[in-house]
């Protein structure tokens, strides 16, 4: 997979570099970790997450553990994977169920990030695993959003939840409320919430995502971010975290050449969990994200 190539190709040559070494001095580790700031700078990691990666990289590099090991260059090499690892999330964490169905699983992004085709892709993921997902059309920003949800819907075999056509612009919260009133009536276990998304940051609509979640209470508000967005990640996400909070994060587009530094930055500056990686435009492209697997990919 092209993901993280850039990334994995820079830290793959230091610590070939790396490797040839035995005991390694403070000047070792100190280029050491100047080519591995690079190769994350290279990659759009945004600043703040390289220099506090960085500096507990090397923190550890110069302690104790490296110095007694067997392979001290090895040591760091693992040091690097464990603290790649530990941003990342840890362990794979799932998508939460309610106790009592309907799970309520809402959407938010900006426009374009891929919340459509998320929604479609997990809609068809889910009813393999036996459930009977709805997708609720919330998006009524766009003309053509809601009409587009239904597209995806049909392709997923799911069913929809949408405002009559003709009825006007709609309220997205209302129909955010009846769209759960509905699943709990026609008995479908999950309900999938598509909001709108600007291509920017919009107060008006995080405030209508936000109140979204106020009415209709999710067990999980997924956080879509396309890959490719770079340093503007961390911003994004910022804002999304503080303007409506997000359970878990879906990062989309990792099929393209994203150089991946977003799915570190993100991780790191809000805490938060990748659940899912969407690495494809088909519905069937849509994986588990895993934090081990991931960093083993950065590092090769
Ligand atoms: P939304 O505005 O957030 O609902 O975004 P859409 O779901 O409409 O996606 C925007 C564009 O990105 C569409 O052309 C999708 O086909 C495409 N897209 C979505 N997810 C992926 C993905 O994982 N990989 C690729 N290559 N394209 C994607």
């Amino acid at each position: 997979m092209a993901t993280f190539g850039t990334l994995s190709d820079r830290l793959t040559e230091t610590f070939r570099n790396l490797r040839t070494k035995g005991k390694l001095s403070a000047a070792d580790v100190d280029q050491t970790v100047r080519e591995i700031r690079r190769a994350l700078l290279d990659a759009d990691v945004a600043l703040v997450v390289v220099k506090e990666f960085t500096a507990k990289v090397r923190e550890r590099a110069l302690g104790d553990e490296v110095n007694r090991a067997l392979n001290p260059a090895q040591q760091v090499v693992q040091i690097v994977n464990e603290e790649l690892v530990g941003i990342l999330g840890g362990e794979q964490r799932r998508l939460q169920f309610a106790k009592n169905p309907p799970t309520v699983i809402m959407l938010a992004g900006l426009q374009g990030s891929g919340k459509t085709t998320f929604a479609g892709k997990l809609a068809k993921q889910l009813e393999k695993d036996g459930h009977t997902p709805i997708l609720v059309a919330c998006d009524l920003q766009r003309p053509n959003a809601v009409n587009q949800l239904q597209v995806v819907a049909e392709r997923a075999g799911a069913a929809v939840f949408a405002p009559e056509p003709g009825n006007g612009v709609g309220d997205p919260v209302r129909v955010a409320r009846d769209g759960v009133e509905y699943a709990r009536r026609q008995q479908h276990d999950i309900v999938i919430i598509d909001t709108a998304g600007r291509l920017g940051v919009d107060a008006e609509l995080m405030k209508q995502a936000a109140d979204i979640r106020k009415a209709t209470d999710p067990d999980e508000v997924l956080f879509v971010i396309d890959a490719m967005v770079g340093q503007d990640a961390v911003n994004t996400a910022k804002a999304f975290q503080e303007g409506v909070d997000f359970t878990g994060v879906v990062l989309s587009k990792l099929d393209g050449d994203a150089r991946g530094g977003a799915a570190l930055s993100v991780a790191s500056v809000t805490q938060r969990p990748i659940i899912f990686a969407s690495t494809g435009e088909g519905l069937e492209d849509l994986e588990p994200f895993y934090p081990d697997r991931m960093a083993s990919r950065i590092l090769d």
